[in-house]
């Protein structure tokens, strides 16, 4: 808990117990969840908690370089814990997203932005399709 109020208080926030648990309950989930899921994990120490918080406290999580939001087309949005530059796959049968490895060259993406006059800052490629899982059964 020690290096969660840490990890708050060295980017500026101010640390809440509430911040604490939600950043707890993000990195313990581990994955691209959704504000419903990570108030679940949450709940049984937050029982009082409602989504419009869950949603703020992700939201400026993002914003002190805590959490970064993935956009997986369609559904609702995802929470990642893991904040360096990294791609994701989604599915469209099941919704589950996951990391793509290794690092994709996004040179060329960049290229083309520049090309059309645009400054290139970052990227972030979402390959959509059938997952492992769903592709066998399908
Ligand atoms: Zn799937
Ligand atoms: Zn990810």
């Amino acid at each position: 808990m020690d290096d969660l109020k840490q990890a708050i208080r060295a980017r500026g926030g101010r640390v809440t117990p509430q911040r604490v648990l939600l950043l707890e309950a993000l990195r313990r989930l581990g994955r691209h969840s959704t504000a419903e899921e990570v108030r679940a994990a949450a709940g049984d120490r937050l029982p009082q908690l409602s989504l419009p918080t869950v949603y703020a406290t992700l939201d400026l999580f993002i914003e002190l370089g805590l959490a970064r939001r993935v956009n997986a087309g369609g559904g609702a949005i995802r929470y990642d814990p893991r904040v360096e530059q990294h791609d994701h796959f989604a599915c469209r049968n099941c919704g589950n997203v996951v990391d793509l490895e290794p690092a994709i060259d996004d040179t060329p993406a960049r290229a083309a932005a520049r090309v059309a006059g645009h400054r290139p800052e970052g990227s972030e490629i979402l390959v959509v399709g059938l997952c492992r899982d769903c592709a066998r059964s399908a």
